[in-house]
């Protein structure tokens, strides 16, 4: 798309950015930003509902206040974003479309989206795997993609981040083709590598914040939240991670969850990674373990009930639509709080290792 210089004059952004409270210097230090697949919009925000009525009915007994949890619209916003940019698009007809996995696990949170986005905004949502789009999808001259007969304005990668979405060459061409077309694509291929923790790694290094900030109290806001991340031609740190795993996080590009390295695998796979010399180290990055306090917590999984001292990571969903030079949208959506047990060292919802949370707002 690159070589062919092709114009996306419309940008949408669904992302969330992720903190841990750092229990040493008590700040939120990013874990990482999500550009692709941003997921728990719908079922984060229900869950912020269920716990204010829960404390509606119980707070006095539990001596807690549902106005304490803040109001979380992360579903509308989400919705209505989606629906500023099929406005943008310009074509009563069209559809959104939602790329989805085969044997999507994380359907309802999808659906309570499309809801909003029907009902408040009149839209219609159709999902499709990548091999659906590549059997019933065709570009048009005019560049409109047309996905089983509907033309398609928006197209919402809720898939299409893992090697295991791409089982096949008829995945990438479905990629290629929705590329080729006019459809907003949610995200572009840029956006899409925003995500990556290269591009995070990166954008901590000293001088490159200035690149795209003038104010210079943002940078400093910015930076603030950035923990130690390193590429693994600093040979100090590699040497340091290898002396002391347990200080560190090695994180190959991926998404999704369960693909990070700590502790006892961290090290044998960085010696693995440093003899086998060339570019295997060039995949990863490293950055350093943020240990939040761990509080004891009533986490329920499959309807059981048990205590557990656990952790939590807060993520802040933002939306970004730009027409051209026209910003439309550039927001904060309401936010995402997940709670694991403080011995698991993954965090994903979907992947089994955390639950839904809300925040409850003290004065300490
Ligand atoms: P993914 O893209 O797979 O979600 P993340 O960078 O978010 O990758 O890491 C997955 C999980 O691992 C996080 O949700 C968090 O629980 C844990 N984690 C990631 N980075 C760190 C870190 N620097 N310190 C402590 N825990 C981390
Ligand atoms: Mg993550």
């Amino acid at each position: 798309m690159m070589a062919v210089n092709k114009k996306e004059d419309i940008r949408l952004g669904l992302h969330r950015s992720d903190y841990m409270l750092d229990s040493e210097t008590n700040s939120l230090l990013q874990i990482e930003l999500n550009t692709i697949s941003t997921s728990f919009p719908g079922l984060g925000s229900l869950v912020s509902e269920l716990h204010r009525t829960l404390l509606n009915q119980y707070g006095e007994v539990l001596g807690l206040d549902s106005e304490r949890i803040p109001r979380n619209w992360a579903a509308i916003q989400f919705a209505e974003a989606l629906g500023k940019a099929w406005v943008e698009y310009n074509n009563e007809s069209a559809v959104v479309m939602m790329i989805v996995q085969a044997e999507e696990r994380n359907m309802y949170d999808q659906y309570w989206l499309i809801n909003h986005l029907k009902e408040s905004h009149g839209v219609m949502t159709i999902r499709k795997t990548l091999a659906q789009v590549e059997a019933e999808g065709l570009v048009l001259p005019n560049g409109t993609l047309v996905v089983d007969g509907r033309p398609v304005a928006v197209v919402y990668f809720r898939a299409g981040y893992a090697p295991t979405d791409y089982p096949s060459e008829v995945e990438w061409s479905a990629r290629l083709l929705i590329e080729q077309s006019s459809a907003i694509k949610c995200p572009s291929i840029s956006y899409h590598l925003v995500g990556t923790k290269k591009i995070q790694q990166e954008l901590a290094k000293p001088s490159v914040l200035e690149r795209f900030l003038d104010n210079e109290e943002d940078i400093a806001k910015l930076r603030k939240c950035f923990a130690g991340l390193w590429s693994l031609d600093n040979e100090e740190i590699v040497k340091s991670a290898i002396e002391k795993p347990d200080l560190f996080v090695l994180k190959p590009q991926r998404e999704g969850g369960g693909n990070n390295l700590y502790g006892h695998d961290l090290r044998e796979t960085l010696i693995r990674l440093k003899n086998e010399q060339g570019e295997a180290l060039a995949a990863y990055i490293l950055m350093q373990r943020i240990f939040p306090r761990a509080s004891l917590t009533q986490l329920v999984q499959g309807g059981v009930c048990f205590e557990e001292l656990s952790i939590s990571e807060l993520g802040i969903f933002g939306s970004y639509l730009r027409n051209k030079d026209k910003v439309v949208i550039n927001n904060q959506c309401g936010y995402l709080m997940r709670t694991k047990v403080s011995s698991s060292n993954e965090g994903g919802v979907a992947a089994g290792f955390a639950v839904l949370d809300s925040i409850l707002l003290t004065d300490e």
